[in-house]
């Protein structure tokens, strides 16, 4: 097993990084580091950057603007993006819905639906999640029934990100009430949010941010076209496109840049007369995490290394999922902990070294509680890695 860039890959992590700090516009690369809420203006102007540079979907196959790299060359962008202070790119069109299209789209849908992604012209949002239906997908209730060359939609669906931003939602469906087995009467769906008949309800969060909905749909008309797949294998089509949602999950660059911040604040904060960095306690704590940091990244350089020779990795990427929120989690618990009484202030306090960002690391704390729930909860990541990996 190789866990080393070759050469070629250290020149290109390097050109990547040059890229990068050229091209990434101060203000948004401020806001990302002052974890101050992104727009969706501030999330398209970057897309459209990385698009009109060929690298915003560098895994997409080149015939639709995608790229030949290898896997690692694709870690390396990711990774330095985050690393650099680079505002995410919203995955549902890029990473779900397209992957969706490439392997079970027609080719009117692909021809219909990708170039608008890939430039960022249509904004998509993921309808999966239903009240009493999370963890346990397979109970939801949203139904479409046929209605001569229509389905009609009617139902809820919740916490779903961006809704309120979106131009299109790909969403599970039940076409089929009379399934013994649940799964085999769901269908997938890509539903315009135009249609009349579907109301968008903010979630405010506990930071009070708003990135979340409910959707309501009321007898919403969606042509049949708009159907992937075959009814009633809807099913299978989630499966595929929650395998690509665990992918991006781990952020190993984001949390090496904030781990960096983190020992900033920490030397320039004074507990006892002394920084807090250098306290043994906080210390202690700050090198766990740091060492499970550094265990992640190898994790994945070695599912990379499997990737490379051909072999994808299994339920084991779960793992990835796992640690990497766990960290980010982390992360902000020692942030708090390294500015004190500061941490609760909900507005910048005179004289404070780090005030602007001091002021949003509240804020910050309550927001990522959310990444052990999202994307499958880290309780049904393990049952996943036990069933699967361990056989239990
Ligand atoms: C910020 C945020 C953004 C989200 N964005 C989207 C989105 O864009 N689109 C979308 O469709 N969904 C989205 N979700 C929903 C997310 O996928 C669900 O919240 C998640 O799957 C958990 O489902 P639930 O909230 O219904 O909790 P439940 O499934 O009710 O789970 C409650 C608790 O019980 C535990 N639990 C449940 N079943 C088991 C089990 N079998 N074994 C052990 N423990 C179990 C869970 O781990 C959790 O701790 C988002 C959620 C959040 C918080």
């Amino acid at each position: 097993m190789d866990l080393n860039y070759s050469q070629d890959e250290t020149t290109f992590r390097d050109e990547v990084r040059a890229w990068l700090a050229a091209n990434l516009p101060a203000d948004l690369r401020a806001k990302m580091l002052n974890y101050e809420a992104l727009t969706k203006d501030d999330l398209l102007r970057w897309h459209r950057i990385l698009f009109k540079k060929g690298w915003v979907a560098p895994e997409w196959p080149v015939e639709w603007g995608g790229t030949d790299w290898t896997v690692v060359q694709r870690y390396i962008l990711e990774e330095e993006q985050g690393y650099a202070g680079c505002p995410p790119l919203v995955p549902f069109g890029l990473r779900m819905c397209a992957p969706v299209l490439f392997r079970f789209g027609t080719d009117a849908q692909k021809k219909r639906f990708l170039p608008r992604i890939l430039s960022g012209e249509d904004f998509w949002c993921q309808g999966y999640s239903e009240p009493g239906s999370g963890s346990d997908l397979a109970s939801l209730k949203t139904r479409a029934a046929r209605d001569g060359d229509h389905y009609v939609v009617t139902g809820q669906k919740i916490w779903t990100t961006m809704a309120h931003y979106a131009d299109w939602i790909f969403c599970l469906v039940r076409t089929d009430t009379n399934r013994e087995k649940r799964q085999e009467g769901i269908s997938f769906l890509l539903i315009d949010m135009r249609s009349p008949g579907i109301t968008v309800r903010p979630i405010i969060l506990m930071d009070g941010g708003h990135d979340v909905n409910e959707v309501f749909f009321d007898d919403v008309r969606v042509p049949a076209e708009n159907l992937v797949h075959e009814e009633g294998k809807g099913w299978t089509v989630a499966k595929h496109l929650l395998g690509y949602e665990r992918m991006g999950t781990g952020r190993i660059g984001q949390s090496k840049r904030e781990l960096q911040t983190l020992k900033e604040v920490a030397a320039g904060q004074m507990k006892d007369g002394k920084p807090i960095l250098e306290d043994p306690r906080f210390r202690d704590r700050l090198t766990r995490v740091e060492v499970e940091l550094m265990a992640l990244e190898i994790t994945n350089l070695r599912f990379l290394d499997q990737l490379r020779g051909g072999r994808p990795p299994g339920a084991e990427v779960s793992l990835l999922k796992i640690k990497g929120t766990e960290i980010q989690q982390a992360i902000t618990e020692l942030m708090m902990q390294a500015v004190g009484p500061f941490a609760q202030a909900f507005k910048p306090v005179d004289n404070m070294d780090f005030d602007h960002f001091t002021a949003r690391l509240a804020a910050r704390y309550c927001n990522m509680r959310k990444t052990t729930i999202y994307a499958g909860s880290n309780e049904i990541q393990r049952n996943i890695i036990a069933k699967a990996t361990l056989g239990l």
